[in-house]
C-alpha cells in the first residue's frame, strides 16, 4: 500500500508571529519546523505500513526549501521519501491554490491512501484536506480518532462533541487524522542518520503540468486588502504589572460594584 502524507513546514511554536505590512501575510522567516498535527499523521501512516509488513510513506509538500529540514525530521521518523513542490510563483497561494497545487502532486504519485493532520498550526484552517479530496474526487473522512484498513475500505472513528460517527470509505480515500489518534514516535538516532541517504525530491510547478497561473496570488481566490487592529474596547483599562497588580484589579472591581 502506498500512502502519501500531506505534511506543512510552520512557523515554530514560540517563534514571535507577525504579518508583514508590505505582503500582508504571515512572516515566515521566523524559525520553523513540522506543523505538529501533521507528525501524527505520519505515525498512523508508519503505523499502517508495519501492520502490513510492506508499502511505501511519500510525504508531500508545498513550501519553501526550508521545508526540506521539517521533512527530514518526517524521514527520520521513519517515512520512505518526500515530494517537496517549492517554486517561487507559489508565493502567497491560498487554500484554492494550495489545494490545486498539492492534488496534482497527489495524483502524480497516485497513492492508495491520503492522510492529513487536522489543521496546520499557523493559519488553522482544518479545511484543506476537504479542497483536496474534492479535486481528487475521493472520499473523506476528517477528525479520525481511529483507523482501521480492510478489504479495501477505510473504517474510521470520527471524534464528535458527543462521541464518535464509525465511517467507512472505500480507497483511495483522503483521511485527516485528529491529534488523538496515536502517540507519535521520537525519530532513533540510527532513523535520523538514515534520513540523510532517503530521497528527497523537489519539484516545480511546471514539473505538476501547472503554471503561474495557477497557483500564487494569481492563482487564489483571496486578496487581503487591508490590515488593521481591532478597534478600543471602550471602557477598558490595562494594568501593568508592577507588583501591585491584584491590588488594582481589586479596586477597578470595588468601584465598580462587582465585589
Ligand atoms: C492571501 C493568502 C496568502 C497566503 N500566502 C501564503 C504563503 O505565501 N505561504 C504559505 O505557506 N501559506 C500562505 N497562505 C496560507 C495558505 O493558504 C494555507 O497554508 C493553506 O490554505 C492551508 O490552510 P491551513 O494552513 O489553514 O491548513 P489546514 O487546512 O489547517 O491544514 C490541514 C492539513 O493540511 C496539510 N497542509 C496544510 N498546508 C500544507 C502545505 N502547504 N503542504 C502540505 N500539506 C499542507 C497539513 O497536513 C495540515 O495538517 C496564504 C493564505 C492566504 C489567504
Amino acid at each position: 500500500m502506498k500512502i502519501a502524507v500531506c505534511v506543512k513546514y510552520v512557523p515554530e511554536a514560540n517563534a514571535p508571529k507577525r504579518i508583514d505590512p508590505e505582503t500582508k501575510r504571515l512572516d515566515r522567516s521566523v524559525d520553523g519546523a513540522l506543523n505538529p498535527f501533521d507528525v501524527h499523521a505520519v505515525e498512523e501512516a508508519l503505523r499502517i505500513k508495519e501492520t502490513s509488513g510492506d508499502g511505501e510513506v511519500v510525504l508531500v509538500s508545498l513550501g519553501t526549501e526550508r521545508t526540506l529540514e521539517a521533512l527530514r525530521r518526517a524521514l527520520a521518523m521513519g517515512a520512505d521519501r518526500s515530494v517537496l513542490v517549492a517554486d517561487d510563483a507559489a508565493a502567497g497561494s491560498d487554500l484554492v491554490a494550495t489545494s490545486r497545487v498539492l492534488s496534482r502532486a497527489l495524483e502524480r504519485e497516485q497513492p492508495d491512501l491520503v492522510l492529513f493532520g487536522q489543521q496546520a498550526s499557523d493559519s488553522d484552517g482544518a479545511v484543506l484536506w476537504a479542497a483536496v479530496a474534492d479535486l481528487l474526487h475521493m472520499p473523506l473522512v476528517s477528525q479520525a480518532a481511529e483507523l482501521a484498513l480492510t478489504d479495501g475500505r477505510a473504517r474510521a472513528k470520527r471524534q464528535t462533541e458527543f462521541g464518535y460517527d464509525v465511517i467507512e470509505a472505500p480507497l483511495p480515500a483522503v483521511i485527516a487524522v485528529s491529534d488523538a489518534i496515536n502517540e507519535p514516535r521520537y525519530p532513533s538516532l540510527k532513523g535520523i542518520m538514515g534520513a540523510k541517504r532517503k530521497p528527497q525530491e523537489t519539484v516545480s510547478l511546471t514539473d505538476l503540468g501547472l503554471d503561474g497561473e495557477d497557483a500564487g496570488e494569481a492563482g487564489s481566490l483571496t486578496e487581503v486588502y487591508a490590515l488593521l487592529d481591532p478597534p478600543a474596547r471602550g471602557d477598558s483599562l490595562k494594568i501593568e504589572d508592577t507588583g501591585d497588580a491584584a491590588e488594582q484589579i481589586v479596586e477597578f472591581l470595588a468601584d465598580r460594584r462587582l465585589l
